[in-house]
């Protein structure tokens, strides 16, 4: 029920039509009783500071930022959080006193949605797909969580390189790379792997038959091969990985525990995540699959 009292959240990006951040809240909101509503608004790139302004004016709470103004964005807030400053990337801003304060909850996103295996994984060996956004974000979470050695495959190296560069800097942590998207190298590689990561969005809807590396590049058994795209909530990748006895996991979680994360920061509301995961899980479920 929405009455005068109810704080606005919502999502800015451009295009916005088929961000699942509206209903994902929307459904939180409503279980756990509290009064806020949250939208999705299409901000074009010129009219990012003007939005920032009139949001605010009318006394909302919260934002989540997509592409293309994670970074942009940064310019216009008050506060940045250590986080969200070295990610260079922003994508939940919390409105407070006039004042406009920027976090990032990818990062603790993705280290939740790892859950018991997080654990598997200190001391070993991660290979990433992608150099872009998610990558680092994904790349920075696995470090500070004590990851041995991470390995970065993209499609142009250059990219890899510079991303290797900062977070080792960043970071202060040696064993990353930037390793050439070659077929040969990578079936090497992939052997002494823990986790395998794409966080390029070759797979996703409506290109459903691609794939960011080849059916013949094996996979081994012991090893979680981890999507970060979430439509299909099966892809290529993961049916193939699935076939090769490998354990699989898609992006759904990750989004769901950065949004509850943002949630969090907006309503000061403690989620009994437990509790709400399993169904909100099913809903999203259904409502991609439909
Ligand atoms: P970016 O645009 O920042 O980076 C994309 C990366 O993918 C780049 O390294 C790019 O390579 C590579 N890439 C793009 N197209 C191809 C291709 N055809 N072949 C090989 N490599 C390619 O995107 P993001 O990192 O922000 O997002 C990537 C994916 O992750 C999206 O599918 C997004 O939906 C998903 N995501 C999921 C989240 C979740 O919560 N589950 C959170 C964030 C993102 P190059 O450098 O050569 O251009």
């Amino acid at each position: 029920m929405i009455d005068s009292n109810t704080k606005i959240l919502g999502v800015i990006g451009d295009p916005i039509g088929h961000s699942l951040s509206p209903l994902m809240h929307n459904f939180v909101i409503q279980k756990l009783g509290i009064n806020y509503c949250y939208h999705a608004f299409n901000i074009h790139p010129r009219n990012l500071k003007e939005s920032l302004f009139s949001f605010n004016l009318l006394k909302f709470k919260g934002i989540n930022v997509t592409l293309p103004h994670k970074q942009t964005i940064m310019s216009y807030l008050d506060e940045i959080s250590e986080e969200a400053k070295n990610l260079g990337a922003v994508n939940t801003v919390l409105f407070e006193n006039n004042k406009l304060f920027g976090y990032n909850t990818d990062v603790i996103g993705f280290l939740k949605s790892l859950g018991e295996f997080r654990q598997k994984l200190k001391g070993k060996t991660a290979i990433v797909i992608g150099a872009g956004g998610s990558a680092r974000a994904v790349i920075y979470a696995l470090i500070q969580d004590g990851i041995g050695e991470i390995k970065i495959v993209n499609r142009s190296l250059p990219k890899a390189e510079k991303l290797k560069v900062e977070l080792k800097n960043i970071l202060n942590f040696n064993k990353i790379y930037a390793i050439p998207f070659d077929e040969n190298s990578f079936s090497d590689e992939i052997q002494d792997a823990s986790i395998l990561i794409n966080t390029t969005p070759v797979g996703m809807y409506p290109e459903v038959n691609a794939s960011p590396i080849n059916c013949d590049v094996e996979i081994p058994k012991n090893i979680l091969v981890y999507n970060l795209i979430y439509n299909p909530l099966k892809t290529k990748l993961l049916i193939n990985a699935e076939k090769s006895g490998a354990l699989i996991k898609n992006g759904l979680d990750m989004l769901i525990y950065q949004g509850l994360e943002s949630l969090q920061i907006w309503t000061n509301e403690k989620i009994d995540t437990k509790t709400i995961l399993p169904e909100l899980r099913n809903f999203l479920i259904k409502k991609i699959e439909n």
